[in-house]
């Protein structure tokens, strides 16, 4: 059913009904709730309510501290898939905090699409420009869902201009909405000609679903009070004149986003924005990659770690990679290869994430998410596949903005330490500096509430007091260059110089001009602010 507009050959139908994507809002928009509903759909719960208490249960039990409960913020990023509707959802959760923009990042990388959710009284927050500006840099396709009609909100024209101006996205009504706050009523479907009547009694229940033969159907009378159905004709007549037609390939490509007004707390316009997503929002799409870029419809297996995830388990201390299957069919126990070590791996106890709940995947396809649950050799952006060289190569890894020097309270403690902080450096919650003068190490973020999330994860889960403090450093860049030039740049610059958790060599920085001085004496050495995992 998808809108197949790509001169590309039609995928494999249990692909081409996958859609992997991922919610971006604000913080308190509804995101929560809205996951609640698709899963509510998803037959994937019975009640909704579920997600929140076994998150917070999930929470408690395990290695998210007070502070996140308290902060109201999510740390980690988990997988969700369901069906609906003879398409498989895969949802990916995206971390909540503009401190964690590179973990966020990451997470895009894994998705083929976003929805965007906005609070119809807030519009535009900052937090959703920051995330929509993340899913610009990769063109990702956007929906966009407007929460909260239920309450006093915005003029519509005003929302859907704030968005058009704020992100510089052609914005097209999927759906028009009927009456604000108290008078919402629902919406009219502008896409399938229905009247779609809001249950404000039953929170869980779907919205009445009326066909109508076009506005001027006298049907429309039937439902809604006059000046509601007056005010709905000469809105849509205005913005059928003012805004964009849907053009799916605009949507595609990221210029255009359809809009659908709802309540994801009265399960209202959730079901439209789910046909939507299933219509508009793309299957599988083709990942880049070296020596050259994998398609879906591949019938090798291929995948990529986007996330790692430690200690989802006290008990068993086990790792979770989480991985965006590019290509093929995956089946249980396949041998793949994991292509930075060119090793074997076979895959016994691969993780679906159905709901909250995990469970053994005995196969995937491309499009999916599994958890590989491993002791430390899987990393972020590592490739597997069924023996062929290939790298995917969207995941960069950013230059830490923030550095701190760490030390142990104990100081008999820092070997520990060192561990702690090697497995934090592959999760990739932080950057970890061996600086190549002197004990300790030095840590980099991009958000200064991570020192605190780290700090307080070394305590719980190693028993390990720490103490971050002041860094002469300022930033960090990964060193390139031919062999013996950086080996002399190197001894150059000991002072300078620290190893990352792979052993790549990087320059610390305490100002600019430091950054300025090596572009000017050293031509044969090239500084980046990224460095592509591998
Ligand atoms: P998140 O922070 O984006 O995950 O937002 P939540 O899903 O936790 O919702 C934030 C608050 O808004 C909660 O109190 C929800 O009950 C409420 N909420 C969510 N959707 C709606 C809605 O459609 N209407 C109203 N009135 N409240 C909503």
């Amino acid at each position: 059913m998808a809108t197949d507009l790509s001169n590309r050959p039609k995928l494999p139908a249990e692909i081409a009904r996958r859609r992997t994507f991922a919610i971006i809002s604000h913080p308190d928009a509804g995101k929560t709730t809205l996951t609640e509903k698709f899963l509510l759909y998803g037959g994937a719960i019975q009640m909704a309510g579920q997600v929140r208490a076994k998150g917070e249960a999930r929470r408690t039990r395990s290695d998210f501290m007070q502070m996140e409960k308290d902060r109201g913020i999510s740390v980690s990023a988990s997988a969700m898939s369901f069906d609906f509707s003879g398409l498989r959802f895969n949802l990916v959760d995206t971390p909540g905090h503009s401190d964690f923009s590179e973990d966020t990042y990451r997470t895009l990388t894994a998705v083929d699409a976003a929805v965007m959710v906005i609070d119809g009284a807030k519009g535009v927050e900052s937090q959703t420009q920051k995330l929509f500006e993340v899913c610009r840099l990769r063109d990702l396709p956007i929906l966009t869902f407007c929460n909260k009609m239920d309450r006093e909100s915005r003029d519509t024209f005003e929302i859907i201009d704030e968005i058009q101006e704020m992100l510089a996205i052609d914005v097209t009504p999927a759906s028009w909405p009927i009456g604000v706050g108290s008078e919402f009523m629902g919406c009219y479907d502008l896409l399938n000609d229905r009247l779609e009547l809001m249950d404000r009694a039953d929170r869980n229940k779907v919205a009445e679903s009326i066909k109508i033969k076009g506005l001027d159907d006298p049907k429309l009378a039937e439902h809604l009070p006059k000046h509601l159905l007056e005010k709905l004709l000469e809105e849509v007549e205005m913005a059928r004149e003012l805004l964009p037609e849907l053009v799916p390939q605009s949507v595609l490509e990221g210029h255009m986003t359809p809009i659908w007004f709802g309540s994801a707390i009265n399960s209202f316009g959730v079901q439209e924005l789910m046909n939507g997503i299933g219509q508009y929002g793309p299957e599988p799409q083709v990942q880049k990659a070296e020596p050259r870029n994998i398609a879906p419809e591949e019938t090798k297996v291929s995948g990529f770690v986007f996330k790692v995830q430690a200690n989802m388990d006290p008990k068993h201390r086990d790792r979770v990679a989480f991985v965006r299957m590019a290509s093929g069919h995956f089946k249980r126990g396949m041998k793949l290869t994991h292509v930075r070590s060119k090793k074997p791996m076979a895959i016994t106890n691969p993780v679906l994430f159905l709901a909250s709940d995990r469970e053994l995947a005995e196969e995937a396809w491309a499009g999916d998410i599994i958890g590989i649950p491993n002791h430390g050799q899987l990393r972020i952006g590592d490739t597997l596949t069924e023996g062929e060289l290939l790298r995917v190569t969207n995941i960069p890894s950013f230059a830490p903005e923030l550095l701190q020097g760490v030390r142990a309270m104990d100081p008999m403690k820092s070997k520990h330490l060192e561990k702690a902080l090697m497995q934090f450096a592959e999760e990739g919650a932080a950057k970890v500096f061996k600086p190549s003068i002197g004990s300790g190490f030095i840590v980099g973020v991009v958000g200064a509430l991570q020192f605190e999330v780290l700090a307080s994860r070394i305590e719980l889960e190693y028993g390990l007091p720490v103490r971050f403090e002041g860094s002469q450093f300022k930033s960090a860049r990964w060193v390139n260059g031919e062999r013996q030039d950086v080996e002399k740049f190197v001894n150059l610059n000991k002072q300078h110089i620290a190893h990352d958790h792979d052993g790549d060599i990087v320059y610390l920085t305490r100002l600019q001009w430091d950054i300025d001085r090596v572009e000017r004496d050293h031509k044969e050495i090239k500084l980046t602010a990224t460095k592509e995992m591998m």
